[in-house]
Order: structure tokens, then C-alpha cells, then sequence
């Protein structure tokens, strides 16, 4: 009886070992998912695609393939919390972009 009792107690032991061990790398896993660096108006691709991290400041006149309403939050390719100010996206990896910003890669929800 006192053997099943001291296997009962080693596995429990182990089974919270192995969960304080494995705390931290969630906590490194989530802190990486939210702070990816920010994409900058200078990058050659951000250029390329017109990212502007202000959607509300184009102009349809001067900007056609922008349709009043829409920025990263309300885009496809937007892959962050749509609450959150900055979110990963799919044409630019490893960055962030503004929710309220929009680039010529745009795809509407509604698509
Ligand atoms: Fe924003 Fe969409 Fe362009 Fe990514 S593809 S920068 S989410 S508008």
C-alpha cells in the first residue's frame, strides 16, 4: 500500500516539475508573439505596396486602390488581435503593422 502511495506521490512530483519547467517557455512564446518589431515607413517593400500607417489621411484622388474604410484591421492578410494596435501581416513577415494603417495589398473582408 505505501508503494502505490510513494508511485502516486513521484508521478504528482513530476507531473508539477514538468509543468513549472515548461512556464517559462510559454511566457517567452507569448512575449514573441507580442513584440514583433514594427514596420517601418522606409522598407523597401512598405514602399513598394504605398503602407501608410494612417489609412483615415488617403485620399481615394491620389491613392485609387484605396477604398475609404479600409485598413489592416478590416484586411485579410491581417493576422493580430483586430482590437490591438499592432499585429503581424501576412505580405510582411516578421513585422508588425499598424491596425489602422493600409498598404495596396489590401483585401477587403467581404472578398
Ligand atoms: Fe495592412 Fe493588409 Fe497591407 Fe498587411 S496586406 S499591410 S494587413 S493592408
Amino acid at each position: 500500500m505505501s508503494e502505490r502511495i510513494n508511485e502516486q506521490r513521484r508521478r504528482l512530483l513530476s507531473s508539477l516539475a514538468m509543468a513549472a519547467a515548461a512556464l517559462p517557455l510559454l511566457r517567452v512564446g507569448t512575449a514573441q508573439a507580442a513584440s514583433l518589431p514594427h514596420l517601418t515607413l522606409d522598407d523597401p517593400t512598405a514602399k513598394a505596396l504605398h503602407y501608410t500607417e494612417n489609412a483615415s489621411q488617403l485620399d481615394p484622388k491620389t491613392q485609387p486602390a484605396y477604398k475609404p474604410g479600409a485598413d489592416c484591421a478590416n484586411c485579410q492578410l491581417y493576422q493580430g488581435d483586430r482590437k490591438a494596435a499592432w499585429g503581424p501581416c501576412a505580405v510582411f513577415p516578421g513585422k508588425d503593422v499598424k491596425a489602422s494603417g493600409w498598404c495596396s495589398s489590401h483585401v477587403d473582408m467581404s472578398s
